[in-house]
């Protein structure tokens, strides 16, 4: 994709955030915008002050995790958060409210998924929602209303979820003639395939 932008000549500027005013100095005639979008930070006692590292941060590298890892959220995010530690020597736990975890991962890779947690002994606590966020883990409740406290942990992952980012939209609207807000900056949480197809739509309809 970027060989085929780079070929069609689009001008790619990285490590650059679109503000405003820089979009304010381009005169577009248009703008899309997939800004994505952030980690959910539920009013959940403790998740302030716990010294939480979001799946995103660690599988994007900023933050690294502890020997002992406790996943707040066993969805597509977490899960894949999961395995990525479990691979590289971490004790891993989940803990997720539904019934099963990675309920929203492919059948084919949940597969495979599933493996890896076999192989690498990752506890999954499903059925469990959390109550409250300590330093070191969590206190959940059962869905037959037992209370369980999983702690001991050298890091907590913040997983539990998404929500939209459009912080640009109503600050361009009054001098940008169509803008559009595309992905998972409309709809949180999303896929690839759904943003792929969003943002094809607004390409259209410029
Ligand atoms: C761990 C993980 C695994 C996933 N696995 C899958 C999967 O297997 N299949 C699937 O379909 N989906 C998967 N997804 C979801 C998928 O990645 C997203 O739905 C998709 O990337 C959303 O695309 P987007 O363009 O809306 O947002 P993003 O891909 O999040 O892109 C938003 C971009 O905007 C940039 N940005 C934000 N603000 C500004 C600004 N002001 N100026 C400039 N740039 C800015 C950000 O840096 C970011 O690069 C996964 C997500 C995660 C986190």
């Amino acid at each position: 994709m970027i060989v085929r932008c780079e070929k069609a000549g689009v001008d790619m500027r990285l490590s650059a955030e679109a503000t405003p005013e820089d979009i304010r100095s381009l005169h577009p005639d248009a703008v899309i915008l997939a800004t994505g979008s952030t980690p959910l930070l539920l009013p959940i006692p403790g998740l302030p002050e716990c010294g939480y590292a979001t799946a995103q941060e660690l599988l994007a590298g900023k933050r690294a995790a502890g020997r002992r890892v406790l996943v707040a959220g066993g969805g597509m995010i977490g899960c894949e958060a999961a395995e990525y530690l479990a691979e590289r020597g971490h004790e891993v736990s989940v803990v997720e409210m539904k019934p099963a975890a990675a309920e929203d991962v492919a059948p084919e890779i949940r597969r495979y998924m599933f493996e890896t947690f076999r192989r690498h002994d990752v506890r999954l606590h499903t059925g469990c929602r959390i109550t409250r966020f300590y330093e070191d883990g969590v206190e959940c409740k059962g869905t037959d209303g037992s209370i369980l406290s999983l702690r001991g942990y050298d890091t907590v992952v913040l997983a539990m979820g998404t929500r939209s980012s459009d912080p640009l939209s109503e600050a361009v609207s009054p001098f940008v003639p169509q803008v559009f807000v595309v992905g998972e900056a409309r709809k949180s949480p999303g896929n690839a395939v759904a943003a792929t197809a969003d943002a094809l739509d607004a390409a259209l309809e410029i």
